[in-house]
């Protein structure tokens, strides 16, 4: 079986490196599948799951966005923050998303950014997604 080597990385360091037979995830215009000798190309992530297939296994990452290239035989994913499925902490993504949840409510009574809550919930609830394995 052919492989494509990926490398997710984070301004914190690298988070994941395999080689594998697909990738898929959501880019900004929506389902992205990469095989081996997929065409050169570049774009947004949105946030969401990285799944990983390689032999019967598949591996998720976490992304909050960022940038995924693409070469024939190399994908590289530059995102703001990356977490293996297994090295999720779920209470604190459970914390984050009430937190952002509180924030949204009170937004009708107050002027708070109601984009940064609304984010800080697609990550929570991301997160919260790919540490059950919800893919
Ligand atoms: P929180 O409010 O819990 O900090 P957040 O969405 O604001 O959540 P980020 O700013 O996206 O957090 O991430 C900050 C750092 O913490 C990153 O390195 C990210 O990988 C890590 N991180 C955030 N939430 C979790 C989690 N639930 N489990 C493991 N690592 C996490």
């Amino acid at each position: 079986m052919k492989t494509i080597n990926v490398n997710i990385v984070t301004p914190d360091g690298p988070v994941y490196e395999s080689d594998v037979e697909m990738v898929s995830t959501k880019a900004a215009s929506g389902e992205l599948g990469i095989l081996p000798g997929h065409i050169p190309m570049v774009a947004p992530l949105q946030i969401g799951a990285v799944r990983l297939k390689n032999g019967g296994k598949t591996d998720l990452v976490a992304v909050s966005g960022g940038f995924i290239e693409v070469k024939p035989e190399k994908v590289t994913i530059l995102a703001q923050s990356a977490e293996q499925s297994e090295e999720i902490d779920v209470e604190r993504a459970k914390g984050a998303k009430l937190r952002a949840e509180e924030r949204l409510h009170q937004q009708k009574r107050e002027n708070i950014d109601f984009r940064r809550a609304e984010l800080a919930l697609q990550r929570a609830m991301n997160r919260i997604n790919v540490s059950e394995r919800h893919f």
